[in-house]
């Protein structure tokens, strides 16, 4: 039997194989959720120029001192055009949000403190302004030459929103990494067709290519492998060509068709691993070389089968060292000190249990969990209902009341 290691072991023995890939520079519409491998500095001013913030009026602040006063509204501007009337005393220039402020004016006065009369070249404000009211200055968001992002930023959406502001159409970001998924078991039937006896419906190929993709990675799917050798051995290689990571499920425990471990022992640099953690304690990792490129080699992630057991082992080994390969400055999730609304009970084994819970923040702030119920590494079902997993070290649980450490999946 293999020694039974701690997953702290078992986490860094994965994440000291894993590197980042080479910075590329691609279009910034392919590059949300992508990390920044540069430092980007504004190469232009945003806004480029002064404009007006509201729908209105461009006047002379200091016309609008005594109002309620009538101005003659000389000319119009909408958002893309420009004026080139100067506003004078006594006049004004409808304007509309995002128009450049014409020449004369010094403020804007929002359309709903004003009325235009009934002849239309005149306009009655009801409120004075002061200068510089309602007018965004030229470099008011952004000031070219500013260092705006640093190397290791996210390109979050809004972050992707600034870049576009300052026409950086180009960055240079740590690439996305390709990540072939594939299930391997002669029981598992992905046709739609009747189950014959003995067979069972695929379901982890399915979890994990949304899992992966869920990671900010490119999912591709390898497919359902039979428990044969030489099928099983001929897809990982094609995938260690095609890909930048593999991950597969099943076939990595004791039994006498794990083909998974018997192929993977075989072409590849193996680590199997027992890991003192429930689910998910059969894990293995790796580097397979890629026959088509000398020097080059991809990670392996060898998930247990049961389907439990595969989306823990994902969470706890995969998911951080995939977070690496895309240079993330933070690879884990969420964790939070949550309340144990009700007793998480288990027995002690040895083993840090991963107790599949609903967790949710309540009216005092504090996050809140409560056992999913069925916690067999078979029963997705319940699993898949869970937004967290509570951290249950090796004793006799949690009373209720009591503080657990919950590892926050999802919010929502
Ligand atoms: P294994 O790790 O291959 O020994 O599989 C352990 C258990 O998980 C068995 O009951 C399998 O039938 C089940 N299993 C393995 N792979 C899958 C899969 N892709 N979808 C659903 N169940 C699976
Ligand atoms: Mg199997």
């Amino acid at each position: 039997m293999p020694e039974v290691i701690p997953e702290s072991d078992a986490r860094q023995y994965v994440l000291d194989r894993v590197v980042a890939a080479a910075p590329r520079r691609i279009s910034l519409s392919d590059a949300t959720g992508l990390v920044l491998a540069e430092a980007v500095v504004a190469g232009e001013d945003v806004p480029p120029f002064v404009n007006s913030a509201v729908d209105g009026y461009a006047v002379r602040a200091g016309d609008v001192v005594d109002a309620p006063v009538e101005l003659v509204v000389i000319d119009e501007v909408a958002a893309g055009a420009a004026s080139t009337a100067t506003v004078g005393p006594g006049q004004a220039i409808r304007i509309m949000t995002g128009a450049p402020m014409p020449a004369g004016a010094d403020a804007s006065v929002m359309v709903e403190d004003t009325e235009r009369l009934a002849d239309g070249t005149r306009v009655l404000v009801r409120r004075s302004v002061n200068a510089g009211d309602a007018v965004r200055l030229a470099g008011d968001d952004v000031v070219a030459g500013t260092l705006l992002f640093e190397p290791g930023t996210t390109i979050t959406p809004p972050i992707a929103g600034v870049l576009a502001s300052v026409n950086a159409r180009q960055v240079l970001v740590v690439p996305r990494p390709r990540v072939a998924v594939l299930s391997t078991g002669d029981e598992l039937v992905t046709d739609g067709g009747a189950l014959a006896p003995g067979q069972i419906r695929e379901s982890n190929k399915t979890m994990l290519l949304g899992m992966v993709a869920a990671a900010g990675c490119e999912a591709v799917d390898f497919g359902v492998v039979r428990d044969d050798e030489a099928v099983l051995e001929g897809v990982l290689r094609k995938a260690a060509t095609e890909c930048d990571a593999i991950v597969t499920s099943g076939g990595v425990s004791m039994g006498d068709y794990d083909v998974v471990k018997a192929v993977l022992t075989k072409i590849a640099d193996m680590r199997w691993m027992q890991i003192a953690i429930k689910p998910a304690k059969p894990f293995a990792f790796g580097l397979l070389a890629d026959a088509a490129q000398p020097g080059r080699s991809v990670p392996v992630f060898g998930l247990p089968g049961n389907p439990v057991s595969s989306m823990v082992s994902f969470e706890l080994f995969a998911r951080p060292a995939l977070r690496a390969m895309q240079g993330h400055p933070v690879i884990d999730r969420l964790h939070v000190l949550a309340v144990a609304d009700e007793a998480l009970q288990r027995r002690p084994d040895g083993k840090t249990h991963y107790a599949r819970v609903h967790g949710a923040f309540g009216a005092d702030g504090r996050y809140h969990v409560r056992s999913v119920g069925g916690q067999g590494s078979h029963q997705l079902a319940a699993t898949a209902t869970a937004t967290a997993l509570a951290v249950l070290p090796d004793g006799d649980g949690v009373e209720a009341g009591g503080s657990v450490d919950a590892i926050v999946l999802w919010v929502g």
